[in-house]
């Protein structure tokens, strides 16, 4: 007895070998009928026995392509109609959207066949199938087919073509389908862009083993390379570069490799060879022998594996270094350089040489940056090979753009369910990254076919992202989001919690409702609204962004502020400008950011009084914690109650550090203690007003929260007070993650 159903499939099944997998599963259960992508995913009829459509539905779930990210199948019965044998029909547009994939590391097959001496992709570094390869990168729009790509302007060869239009083979509609005969090809130029004479691959990893740079163009940007061992060439990067402190990413050839400079764990060793190859944060081996002023002196370093093919080749040419600097092909502050005019441009008196090639990327996408905290991945930087994976909402949004914040800004779109974040722009802050912005506006808004009915932007007025949204020539209504709400509404929107929650929001600066820089916040919060239920006592951050590069300026406020003196190592002259801009109230911004309180106490303990890029004291100062030190600091709440918002009282703490230091405490048991107070407020806080609110699940956002010691012991210490609490595991806890809880706050704002 036959029977016949009709299936849809939707989540990220398209440009995923999604078809050629129904069409053989379907032909193992003996079924006829057809499978066609239509705008919101994969449409399929099957009939035959009962059994084998089971038997079909079954492995559709279960055996579904590694790429393909199934949110949801319906099944219907309909009438059997005698058809016979199985087809896979053309695509129909009507005009919807859905998810593209990101991008994704070579599958080991493909590896197969670039190493294999008999194989017509011998040595090609173009290589790819519909399991791996660029995706995003190359979308110029959607759907999904080859001329929407970059690669519309290589016509495939014979051989090439077969493959494509053959559902057994494993490159049928791969778009980015290439051969040595058909696709893209590599070019070694010099700095003047005169062409190297020879092959490209061997002569790039000879001038690594010689400790030059070398500008390699990959899959969503330009990368600047060196051998990570030569101290030599990581200073002449450094300084060419114009970067000084911030740590460089390496990428290692092996896992063994890996294994050899940093202690890996099992979760570590599952997200570095997984599908994304992001950077990982791991701990750095005292004999690794990598340069010291990779990271120095931190003993942490983001380490990648190779993900396409022509990492892969570079590293099997003998001399390659085993370990590279692979860090983005940029000077300080500017967008990763993306096509050849801007690689030139900017990157000419940074490399010796640059390592080009022919395949146009259409939107940048810097390497992604992840770590393991508190047993679980922990984002850094959402982008290639995460983006634009969407966050599912938990409740239907209309067509909106939130715009993001200002630092490590990334905007997201949402539509019905979806919220689709972009990969990292970068800081507002230069002209460059401003145009970089708005093509990932336009890009974002042409790939998911969104024409947004809200515009939604932080409070602050002087946000470049609000400005955006501001004087965007639309007549769609703004939505104004506090920054604070948005760092809590993201995490709840990760993990499709709805109703109130008491948020904890732990970051550098954002703008308040009252004018001051908020930073240590206690929320009482839904979507729609929010109360300030607690917050950091507020001192002065004399010489405004000034104190955010100069932690031992917060040192000074928060000394003066507890009543106490303190030395610093900075001239007199120095410390009275800093006491008049206080007293005075000069460029002097009332703060009550927990970000610059971690200044403070980094630069009370002698850590580390001047930073180089924002966050850097707080990072060494965690660096310190002496393991097995639970001391802690008195860290007070004054009572005012929730009505007038409780303050926690930073002076008792403050005094403490310095009688410690004083004392002649290590650093490192002082960074222990006081990592150890701010995770027993935020359990005191979140107790406090558990019992006003019998509220009791707790959300932790903002960037104080990439600190996996801190996040670490405050979940410990709220799980042992029997709160739920809910930290980020998918989206960025710092500003990359802001345009998502806008978004889901300009939905549920526009719901009701
Ligand atoms: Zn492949
Ligand atoms: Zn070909
Ligand atoms: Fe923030």
């Amino acid at each position: 007895m036959s029977s016949a159903r009709h299936v849809i499939v939707e989540g990220v099944v398209q440009g995923v070998g999604f078809r050629p997998f129904v069409y053989g599963t379907a032909n193992r259960h003996r079924l006829s009928g057809w499978v066609r992508n239509t705008a919101i995913g994969v449409e399929i009829e099957v009939e035959g026995e009962a059994v084998g459509i089971h038997g079909f539905l079954d492995d559709l779930e279960r055996r579904a392509p590694p790429l393909a990210r199934i949110e949801k199948i319906e099944s219907t019965d309909i009438t059997p109609r005698g058809r016979s044998g199985f087809r896979i029909d053309p695509s129909a547009d009507e005009g919807g959207f859905l998810p593209v994939s990101a991008d994704v590391a070579t599958c080991d097959a493909c590896l197969g066949d670039v190493h294999d001496p008999a194989n017509r992709r011998f040595r090609y570094p173009f290589t790819n199938c519909t399991n791996c390869g660029p995706r995003f990168t190359i979308v110029r729009s959607i759907p999904y087919d080859r001329p929407n790509t970059t690669m519309a302007g290589f016509r495939m060869c014979a051989a090439c073509q077969r493959e494509y239009d053959d559902p057994a083979d494993r490159r049928f509609h791969a778009e980015p389908n290439a051969c040595p005969e058909c696709g893209p090809a590599l070019e070694l130029v010099d700095a003047a862009r005169r062409p190297i004479d020879g092959d490209p691959l061997a002569l790039t990893s000879r001038l690594l083993a010689a400790g030059e740079i070398v500008a390699i163009k990959g899959i969503g940007g330009f990368h600047l390379a060196c051998d990570a061992r030569k101290a030599a060439a990581v200073r002449r990067l450094r300084r060419r570069k114009e970067r000084e402190g911030k740590p460089f990413a390496l990428m290692a050839a092996t896992l063994d490799e890996v294994q050899r400079i940093s202690l890996v764990t099992g979760e570590e060793q599952r997200l570095l060879e997984s599908p994304a190859r992001p950077i990982v944060i791991l701990r750095e081996r005292a004999d690794s022998g990598i340069a010291p002023s990779v990271a120095h002196p931190l003993r942490e370093l983001g380490i990648m594996l190779p993900y396409s093919p022509l990492h892969h080749l570079l590293f099997a040419e003998g001399e390659c270094p085993r370990a590279l600097v692979l860090t983005s092909g940029n000077r300080a502050g500017e967008p990763i350089a993306r096509d050849e005019a801007e690689a030139l441009e900017r990157l000419s008196d940074i490399a010796d040489a640059l390592l080009l090639h022919d395949r146009p990327i259409e939107v940048r996408c810097d390497d992604s940056v992840t770590r393991v905290a508190a047993g679980d991945e922990l984002p850094i930087r959402r982008s290639r090979g995460y983006a634009p994976y969407p966050v599912r909402l938990p409740f239907e949004a209309p067509p909106l753009l939130a715009c993001g914040a200002d630092l490590k800004t990334t905007i997201c779109v949402a539509r019905g369910r979806h919220a689709f974040l972009s990969p990292h722009v970068g800081d507002l802050e230069d002209a460059d990254t401003w145009r970089s912005y708005s093509q990932m506006v336009a890009h974002m808004e042409a790939v998911f076919r969104i024409r947004p009915e809200a515009i939604v932007h932080d409070l602050h007025p002087d946000y470049l992202s609000t400005r955006f949204a501001t004087e965007a020539a639309t007549g769609a209504p703004r939505v104004a989001v506090q920054h604070h709400h948005a760092h809590v509404a993201s995490c709840m929107a990760e993990h499709g919690l709805d109703g109130e929650v008491i948020g904890v929001a732990f970051d550098g600066t954002g703008y308040g409702t009252d004018g001051t820089v908020w930073g240590g916040e206690f929320l009482v919060a839904g979507y729609a609204s929010f109360r300030r239920a607690g917050h950091l006592g507020t001192v002065a951050m004399p010489g405004g962004a000034r104190a955010i590069r100069e932690p031992f300026r917060m040192a000074f406020a928060h000394a003066r502020h507890a009543g106490i003196g303190i030395d610093l190592p900075v001239s007199a002259e120095e410390i009275e400008a800093i006491e008049w801009q206080i007293a005075r109230g000069v460029n002097a911004p009332l703060t009550s950011s927990i970000g610059r309180l971690f200044d403070a106490v980094a630069s009370l303990a002698g850590v580390r009084h001047r930073a180089l890029y924002e966050g850097q004291a707080a990072m060494e100062l965690e660096a310190r914690v002496a393991p097995g030190e639970f001391g802690a600091y008195p860290f007070p709440i004054d009572g005012r109650g929730l009505a007038a918002g409780w303050i926690a009282d930073p002076r008792p703490l403050v005094t403490a550090v310095v009688e410690d230091r004083r004392r002649g405490v290590a650093p490192a048991i002082i960074a222990a203690r006081f990592h150890e107070s701010v995770a027993r407020l935020v359990a005191e806080m979140c107790g406090r007003i558990r019992e006003e609110t019998e509220l009791s699940r707790v959300v932790l956002g903002g960037g104080v929260f990439q600190n996996a010691t801190l996040l670490g012991r405050t979940l410990e210490l709220l799980r042992r007070e029997a709160f739920d609490s809910f930290r980020h595991r998918i989206v960025p806890p710092n500003d990359a993650g802001i345009a998502l809880g806008q978004a889901a706050i300009a939905a549920a704002r526009l719901r009701g």
